[in-house]
């Protein structure tokens, strides 16, 4: 948005392409998967702090096909509230499904994405909007902490971080989810082809004027984390492939390894021929046949993952299917995307 622009709360909405609203209105996107007991806590402390801060706001809980009260609550706290929305998902299909379906439907200039949980305190959201205001595109919430976490996860995590930042060229240590977008930068994530997404690194991917935000993680207010140690492998696994094809290079290095490995070995039992001292090793053979066997597989796997990769996003198939709408009135809602 242009640098002095400034909104008032009874300025008068304007269409802009792809249908998005201006009128200053931020749309506040909140992925929830079993957080019965969070959402009206959510909604109200979410609403409060932007009322508080004169912020015309709309709020869209995306519940990500769960299986307890979560969009019975969602749907009452609509009912009071005319400012909250829901979607809710045909079966759970993950956090980046649940993202990218309020991306899909964000009617105005501004949204930003928050934990249900409030992990991430929504108090930074009108710093963060007044950055937007200024004329920033992307504002990245930050970690000063990774609050209570075991050391295991703690250490998986920086790994993760670690080779993420490394193979992908931008520095995700201390990044999350939590993230404030201007309606342009909205726009080319919904054009992306790609169905296999990693949200907190493609704001960084698409560019644009960019801030930060720090933050302190606070403690869930109800419930468990929804990550079990199987989902956050696969999340990071996918979200490893979905920025770079390094590992498949990693199947380079191997073979170059073996080679080497092979030079020595063979230079020695060429030697020992020589010498007639060529009986026995058969430790050394067994030993190498398992290593060659062993990185074989390995490597296979690695290439395997990336076919399957091609296959899924050759499939096509959307990222979230919307099964039951609330709040939203006559407008349209995109269902599958
Ligand atoms: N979430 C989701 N779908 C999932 C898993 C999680 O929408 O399959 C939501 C969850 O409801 C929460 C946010 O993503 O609002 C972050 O999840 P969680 O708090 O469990 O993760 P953590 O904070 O432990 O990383
Ligand atoms: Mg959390």
């Amino acid at each position: 948005m242009d640098q002095n622009e400034q909104y008032t709360a009874e300025e008068p909405a304007h269409i802009l392409d792809e249908g998005f609203v201006r009128d200053g209105t931020l749309t506040v996107i909140v992925p929830a998967f079993n957080e019965e007991d969070n959402i009206a806590y959510a909604a109200e402390r979410i609403s409060y702090v932007l009322t508080d801060a004169g912020i015309r706001h709309a709020i869209v809980f995306v519940d990500d096909g769960s299986s307890d009260r979560t969009w019975e609550r969602i749907r009452s706290c609509s009912a009071e509230r005319p400012a909250v929305r829901g979607l809710h998902f045909s079966r759970n299909f993950g956090k980046e499904g649940a993202v990218f379906a309020g991306l899909m439907n964000c009617g105005t200039e501004c949204l930003a994405v928050i934990d249900c949980d409030m992990q991430q305190p929504p108090e930074k959201l009108p710093e963060m909007f007044a950055l937007w205001r200024q004329g920033v595109d992307v504002v990245e919430g930050v970690k000063y902490s990774r609050g209570q976490e075991s050391a295991a996860h703690k250490g998986a995590a920086s790994l993760f971080y670690h080779f993420v930042s490394k193979a992908s060229g931008f520095s995700l240590e201390d990044t999350s989810d939590y993230k404030l977008l201007d309606r342009e930068v909205v726009t080319v994530l919904r054009h992306l082809p790609e169905r296999n997404t990693f949200f907190r690194a493609m704001s960084f991917w698409v560019g644009f004027r960019s801030a930060e935000v720090g933050y302190e993680v606070e403690e869930r207010k109800a419930g468990r984390t929804k990550w079990t140690p199987a989902k956050l492998g696969r999340y990071a696994l996918d979200s490893i492939s979905s920025f770079t094809a390094a590992p498949m290079q990693i199947v380079t290095y191997l073979g170059l390894l073996m080679l080497a490995v092979a030079v020595i070995f063979g230079v020695t039992a060429l030697v020992q021929k020589i010498q007639g001292v060529a009986l026995g090793g058969f430790t050394t053979v067994i030993l190498l046949q398992l290593f060659i066997g062993a990185i074989i597989m390995i490597s296979l796997g690695i290439i395997g993952f990336y076919i399957a990769r091609i296959y899924t996003e050759a499939q096509h198939r959307p990222r979230f299917i919307v099964s039951e709408t609330c709040g939203f009135g006559k407008e349209s809602v995109a269902r599958t995307g």
